[in-house]
């Protein structure tokens, strides 16, 4: 199984998180919200080569750890993931919007002059603004949008730019993501939990709760969840392949 967006660092017992997903075989994409906290995070992957360490500056603390992004570029040369990074346009963080824009713009820029990195993204009340802005930036790497929760037209449009998808069992629980997740090309998804920040089942999702998504995934294409699990295996092959 794939859970290629959570914040294993954020985890109160981080470390035996790491390692129950070192021992289930689950390939990781520990995603970070901060430049500082890179080298802890890829602390907690060292002895699990399938848990990989995005480096990132979340869209909602851009404001406060805009400095960090000197340590951002001297530490991209190591990373193959970037993440997490995005825009977020909810009603708390739009006052820091222009900061936000500045942040992600120079992420982007240094992506692309870097040769493209995997990217992971956060679009929540932004597809728009994120699309314009990958637009801006074509030689940046493979963006792969997370929980994606915009419309239907700015979904089109992000498919026909190339984006990849991470879909969870949080997003798959409800009526409208699960429609957009049937509309997305079944080679262009990875499963994700999101945790510890989603729930499922009113608590706090772990790494391994993508069983649900994935699930719900088969359920959706009408395959059996083994012919599922293949699919997504392939399709994180591909992302790789695709990235080097
Ligand atoms: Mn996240």
């Amino acid at each position: 199984m794939i859970d290629f967006h959570c914040h294993l660092d954020l985890y109160p017992n981080a470390r035996q998180i790491a390692e129950d997903c070192r021992r289930r075989g689950l390939y990781v994409l520990s995603v970070t919200t901060t430049p500082a906290a890179w080298n802890g995070s890829s602390a907690l992957a060292c002895e699990a080569p399938r848990i990989l360490t995005a480096l990132g500056l979340h869209p909602q603390i851009a404001q406060e750890r805009r400095a960090e992004l000197p340590l951002f570029d001297e530490l991209l040369p190591q990373v193959r993931c970037v993440g997490e990074i995005g825009l977020d346009g909810g009603a708390a963080s739009r006052r820091d919007w222009e900061t936000q824009s500045a942040v992600f713009e120079h992420i982007l820029a240094k992506c692309s002059a870097a040769g493209g990195r995997i990217m992971s993204i956060h679009s929540r009340k932004a597809a728009s603004h994120v699309l314009d802005m990958l637009a801006k930036f074509p030689d940046a790497g493979i963006p792969i949008l997370h929980w994606y929760s915009g419309g239907y037209e700015d979904l089109k449009r992000a498919i026909a730019f190339g984006c990849w998808f991470s879909v969870g069992p949080a997003m798959l629980q409800g009526v409208r993501g699960t429609a957009l997740s049937a509309r997305i090309p079944r080679h262009r998804i990875l499963t994700e939990s999101d945790g510890p920040f989603a729930r499922v089942d009113g608590r706090r999702a772990f790494p391994w709760d993508v069983d649900v998504a994935q699930l719900r995934l088969a359920k959706i294409w009408g395959l059996t969840d083994k012919e599922t699990e293949e699919i997504l295996h392939g399709n994180l092959r591909q992302l790789f392949y695709r990235a080097m």
